[in-house]
């Protein structure tokens, strides 16, 4: 399988050198990985080495080594973006949102906010700005659908009336979803997106990608087993990874 969401720079508080890099692909190659993907935040970049990642990934002939980045994405800063992604020929984008209004709504801190404001209005706002993100063109792939759950805090509205707009922008610019399983690490404890969401992914022909969103070695390829029965469970033929920002498939037999 495959892990197209790992953080070797984890929250910068490790180098990228030879050791750490070996230790993701190491751990890659143990749970029987076939493709790694690198997405580190990209305001970590100044610490980002793409070329000793080149370097050492030819020591692992069984595994497609991968690099992408995880944009923070806020709508006035698709400028930025575009910048950073043109110094480099990366394989893949992750676009997440982790803010929006100036509220960075993913920290222990923000939680107390979650449960004070109405979640209809939140999840609603948050799913604009998801829109926007796929719109963008600058993506392949947005990060933890659902991410604004991640308190357990939900929605009296239907997720999939919330989530509609942002569907249909994924759909019409064949952007991929992934199935991340870093949610069940989270107080809401289950994967992004949720079950409801990933049957409507797949009814629309979204394609599927996996993420551990690993921000240390040791938890590359986490759960990404489970990840691929439920699909299958509900009949997703493969999911994708990435070359030169181009799908690859595997099949999900
Ligand atoms: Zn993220
Ligand atoms: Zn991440």
């Amino acid at each position: 399988m495959l892990d197209m969401h790992v953080h070797l720079l984890g929250h910068n508080d490790r180098e990228a050198n030879r050791e750490n890099i070996r230790a993701f692909l190491d751990e890659a190659s143990r749970r029987g990985l076939k493709e790694i993907g690198f997405a580190d935040h990209d305001y970590y970049w100044d610490q980002m080495n793409f070329p000793l990642i080149r370097e050492v990934a030819k020591d692992y002939p069984n595994l497609a080594v991968r690099i992408g980045l995880e944009a923070e994405y806020r709508p006035h800063e698709e400028g930025r973006i575009k910048h950073l992604l043109e110094q480099f020929s990366f394989d893949f984008v992750i676009g997440s949102v982790h803010e929006f209004d100036d509220w960075i709504f993913d920290m222990p801190e923000a939680e107390p906010l979650h449960h004070e404001k109405e979640a209809d209005e939140f999840y609603g706002r948050y799913f604009e700005v998801v829109t926007l993100a796929a719109k963008s063109g600058l993506f392949t792939t947005i990060g933890h659908f659902d991410l604004i759950k991640l308190f357990g805090v939900r929605p009296k509205k239907d997720i999939l009336t919330l989530a509609e707009k942002a569907l249909t922008a994924v759909a019409e610019q064949g952007l991929v979803l992934e199935i991340n399983t870093n949610g069940r690490y989270k107080p809401v404890q289950e994967f992004y997106p949720e079950r409801r969401l990933v049957e409507e992914i797949s009814r629309r022909g979204i394609d599927f990608t996996f993420g551990s969103d690993a921000h240390c070695a040791n938890v590359v390829g986490r759960d990404i087993e489970e990840a691929s029965q439920i699909l299958r469970e509900i009949g997703v033929p493969s999911v994708v990874g990435f070359e030169s920002m181009k799908k690859v498939r595997y099949p999900l037999d």
